[in-house]
């Protein structure tokens, strides 16, 4: 089974994938599912579980929460998680019977940093981190898997797509159940950051630039 835990439709204000067309990048790449993880908003990942038909095809309702310490994933929820604050999202999703993922850990543009702490003050109080995510340096990506090696922590992994051509490109594998086998680390990260880095550059062009002309050249 192969999942993309981390994707984004033109719900989020820097996302350009309509809902149909991220449900058919993500089956047109082979996944088992998708993720839908908008920026503080559920209506992406609730417009693309409504749209699949296909009962062979997994759609996980998702949000990622714009904290005060940094982007945090929430899955399996299905309202929005209104808090800005750390703890009271995690207990927020929990609420909801979510799980939990801290986004691209170490993610650094020049001097920001995007996580606001140390990882190891708030790695201890979520489900996982991202271990590889599609949008973020193979360095980032490194250090990121080498914390949860030394500690035992579970990761995630998703491509952070924002154009349908990104979506696949990063996924998780497991056997028979995800989200135990993410506990368990008993999960394989796979994928490639390159495709990532291209939509990191085109999402600073405006939302007119035409899918169909892009898709062509992707
Ligand atoms: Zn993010
Ligand atoms: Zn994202």
């Amino acid at each position: 089974m192969r999942f993309d835990l981390h994707s984004h439709t033109k719900y989020s204000a820097c996302g350009y994938s309509k809902p149909e067309q991220l449900l058919n990048a993500a089956k047109k790449a082979g996944l088992s599912g998708i993720a839908v993880t908008d920026h503080d908003t559920m209506k992406g990942a609730l417009r693309v579980k409504k749209l699949n038909k296909d009962k062979d095809f997994e759609v996980i309702t998702g949000i990622e929460v714009s904290s005060t310490v940094g982007h945090i994933l929430c899955y399996n929820v299905s309202e929005r998680i209104k808090s800005r604050d750390f703890h009271e999202i995690v207990d927020e999703a929990r609420s909801q019977g979510g799980f939990v993922s801290i986004s691209h850990p170490f993610r650094q543009y020049a001097f920001f940093k995007m996580l606001k702490v140390p990882l190891g003050d708030i790695a201890g109080k979520v489900d996982a981190i991202e271990g590889l995510n599609g949008r973020t340096f193979f360095w980032q990506n490194k250090k990121a898997r080498m914390f949860a090696e030394k500690n035992g922590t579970p990761v995630t992994a998703g491509s952070d797509g924002h154009f349908p051509f990104e979506i696949g490109k990063v996924y998780i594998e497991a056997k028979n159940n995800l989200w135990k086998e993410i506990k368990k680390r008993k999960v394989k990260l796979h994928g490639t950051t390159l495709p990532g880095m291209i939509g990191e550059v085109m999402s600073a062009y405006p939302k007119y630039i035409c899918l169909k002309c892009l898709r062509k050249i992707t």
